[in-house]
């Protein structure tokens, strides 16, 4: 089983790439974001306290978040592999994904980062808010403020993953099927 966390600030292309990487590695793609609008849609009980954050740009509490992804991995006990996508985003989602992990006598593979510029992520969301629907990417300041927590919370897993020699950083300017090669070059490689 090949397990790797596609990583990277909001509007690195996290969401693009996984779809197209699900597809040609045959993998289950988990988007917590989309877990969450989905629950929005649904108007559930999680669905409402998820947006409660979503809608400030701000991380949605670890304890909801790590219930939810387990149920969703447990959800695919046949995956050959597992894409997460947006997940984890603290250091106690990270810590949790491992032991959920050894618990599968499982790991995480690879951290694989697309790099992008803060300048182009701000205007690649707003272009995306224009047909998305998404409330959080159609206000300049709730995207620059889901950026912010992205460097107070997120950015460390870098470390995490670097420290156990897990992780790949990709270049993810250019167009859609140049940048799958690039992550699939480092996939094909591990
Ligand atoms: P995304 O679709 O990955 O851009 O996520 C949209 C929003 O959902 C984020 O801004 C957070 O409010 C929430 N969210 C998604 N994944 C997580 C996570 N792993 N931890 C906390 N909040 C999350």
């Amino acid at each position: 089983m090949t397990n790797i966390v596609l990583f990277g600030p909001p509007g690195a292309g996290k969401g693009t790439q996984a779809e197209v990487l699900k597809e040609k590695y045959n993998w289950v793609h988990i988007s917590t974001g989309d877990v969450f609008r989905f629950n929005i849609k649904n108007e559930t009980e999680l669905g409402a306290l998820a947006k409660s954050y979503m809608d400030k740009g701000h991380l949605v509490p670890d304890t909801v978040t790590i219930d939810m992804l387990k149920a969703e991995v447990e959800k695919n006990p046949e995956a050959n592999g597992i894409i997460f996508d947006g997940f984890p985003r603290t250091e106690a989602q990270a810590e949790a994904l491992s032991s959920l992990m050894e618990e599968m006598n499982s790991q995480i593979n690879a951290m694989v980062a697309l790099e992008v510029d803060d300048e182009v992520l701000v205007n690649r969301l707003l272009e995306r808010g224009k047909s998305s629907g998404r409330a959080d990417d159609a206000n300049e300041n709730v995207i620059r403020e889901r950026i912010a927590e992205y460097y107070r919370k997120t950015d460390i897993l870098k470390k995490y993953y670097q420290q156990q020699d897990k992780y790949y950083g990709v270049n993810g300017v250019g167009r859609i099927e140049e940048i799958t090669q690039r992550l699939s070059d480092v996939i094909e490689a591990l």
